[in-house]
């Protein structure tokens, strides 16, 4: 049998505890709290001591879905990045940069809130960009 733990953030909410990743064999079988860290300071809701449980859910999509002909098919992340740029820079084009808003998600963390609020400001040319912990 092969562990291992990765630390990590908690990806539930915007406190930031750390977690212990508990792999088994390549797979991710628990959570443990980074005793060290000072957003938690070893304790963890009970959201946190799940954050695991979703990784391995069958229920959990892992690739692209793309309505054709009214039914949903797997797709490649190049075909669904290129078809949600063409519908973007369509809508754009013909309504202006405001007919679009982004929403951001508190399960992201900062790097990736920052990236999106970049690429709604500098490549679609809005300022309406928000985040589900404001809603
Ligand atoms: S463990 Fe609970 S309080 Fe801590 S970040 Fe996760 S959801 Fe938030």
């Amino acid at each position: 049998m092969e562990y291992h733990s990765v630390q990590t953030t908690c990806p539930y909410c915007g406190v930031g505890c750390n977690l212990e990743l508990q792999v088994v064999d390549g797979r991710l079988s628990g959570v443990l709290p980074a005793k060290g860290h000072p957003a938690g300071e070893g304790k963890l809701c009970i959201k946190g001591w799940n954050a695991h449980s979703f990784v391995h859910h069958p229920d959990r999509l892992t690739t692209p879905l793309i309505k054709r002909e009214g039914e949903l098919r797997e797709a490649s992340w190049d075909e669904a990045l290129a078809l949600v740029s063409q519908r973007l820079t369509r809508i754009r084009d013909e309504h202006g940069p405001d007919s679009i808003g982004v929403l951001s998600s508190a399960k992201c963390t900062n790097e990736e809130n920052y990236v999106l609020q970049k690429f709604a400001r500098a490549v679609v040319g809005t300022n309406n960009i928000d985040h589900c912990a404001r809603l």
